[in-house]
């Protein structure tokens, strides 16, 4: 089992500065430009020094490491780098207004478009296997099979909705929508940069491109691999996609059935950025990784609605957890302005 961090071992991490100071470096200033190693590194320092994220907090526990990559990926520039980001909660806000924000799964449940029995079914469903999901004496492998259970079980609900393509549409125009702050900016500074952008979700596909669509964020860069329907010629959906991305294949299995990593080999150095613990290993597919900084957002004290889980007595709790997975954890930030940050930071010319 990986060992946790103590809570000495924690750092939070307060300044930049020191990035900074190691991107004038001659060797790497011989990489970047003197814009690239200025502005953005001290447009994050003082990021963080104004707290311009006021109620969030920004997590490492080994900032050394931070900074060491940081810095591999701006030598690396634009073209070796890509992007890996989950979608519910990582694309979009957790909360918004103080109200918990809808994943895929919701703005499907919640449209006019699927009938009540689409809607107790699930419920069921819900009920059935989400305490399967977050038992904490069963291992993986023995989730697994029952994960598709309901999957499967969910996607044959929605069959009988008789859906077509176009209500996906429909059910996103419906749905009160909240992507963070700044994502937008994110997704153009990538497109302008030709760095590939994967949204990778173990939601549904449909729902995601169609959010893509409606916001203007479904750039060329941007790619999908998720649970994608299939349609009849008449846009009937009849069925899934065989291979079901779910809560715990969300790495290099999944991945290997696409050619998307292929395509891109040469493009190393990896964001990865989610905020489920499965997310952080959203990169394993990538091809000779070389420098991969993983960014986590630690939006609440764990999934309410379930008597079988024990819910945090407070976000903190669940850091320790976080920081082994990922290089940042960003708490209590529902923008994504730390990510463009350091996105800017790395490649700016
Ligand atoms: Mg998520």
């Amino acid at each position: 089992m990986a060992k946790l961090a103590k809570p000495g071992q924690i750092n939070r991490l307060t300044e930049f500065t020191i990035v900074k100071r190691h991107l004038k470096s001659p060797s790497v200033q011989t990489q970047c430009r003197s814009k690239v190693i200025m502005t953005p590194g001290e447009t994050l320092h003082e990021y963080l020094q104004n707290g311009r994220v006021p109620s969030g907090k920004i997590y490492a526990k080994n900032p050394a490491i931070v900074k060491e990559k940081l810095i591999s990926i701006a030598k690396g520039g634009s073209n070796q780098l890509q992007v890996i980001t989950d979608f519910d909660y990582t694309m979009t806000k957790a909360y918004h207004d103080g109200k918990r924000g809808l994943t895929c799964y919701g703005i499907v449940e919640q449209s006019s478009v699927v009938t009540q029995e689409f809607r107790d079914e699930t419920r069921r469903l819900l009920h059935q296997y989400y305490p399967i999901e977050v038992d904490p004496h069963m291992t993986p492998k023995e989730k697994i099979p029952l994960m598709l259970e309901w999957y499967n079980g969910a996607h044959e609900a929605l069959k009988k909705c008789d859906i077509y393509k176009k209500d996906f549409e429909t059910m996103v125009q419906e749905a009160d929508i909240h992507f963070r702050d700044g994502l937008d900016i994110f997704v153009d500074l990538t497109f302008r940069m030709n760095i590939p952008f994967l949204v990778f979700s173990a939601g549904t596909g449909d729902i995601i491109d169609a959010c893509l669509a409606q916001y203007d964020l479904k750039r060329p860069n941007v790619h999908t691999i998720s649970n994608f329907a299939t349609f009849a010629p008449d846009g009937k959906l009849i069925g899934y996609e065989k291979t079901l991305i779910h809560m715990f294949n969300k790495n290099e299995h999944a991945i290997a059935a696409t050619s998307y990593f292929g395509d891109i080999k040469h493009r190393s150095n990896v964001i990865v950025m989610g905020d489920a613990l499965g997310d952080a290993d959203m990169g394993e597919g990538v091809h000779q990784p070389g420098t991969i900084l993983k960014i986590g957002f630690l939006n609440d004290k764990g999934r309410e609605g379930s008597k079988s889980m024990k819910v945090a007595d407070s976000i903190e709790e669940r850091l320790p957890i976080f920081l082994e997975a990922f290089d940042l954890v960003l708490t209590d930030d529902q923008t994504f302005n730390i990510p463009l940050e350091i996105l800017s930071t790395v490649t700016s010319d």
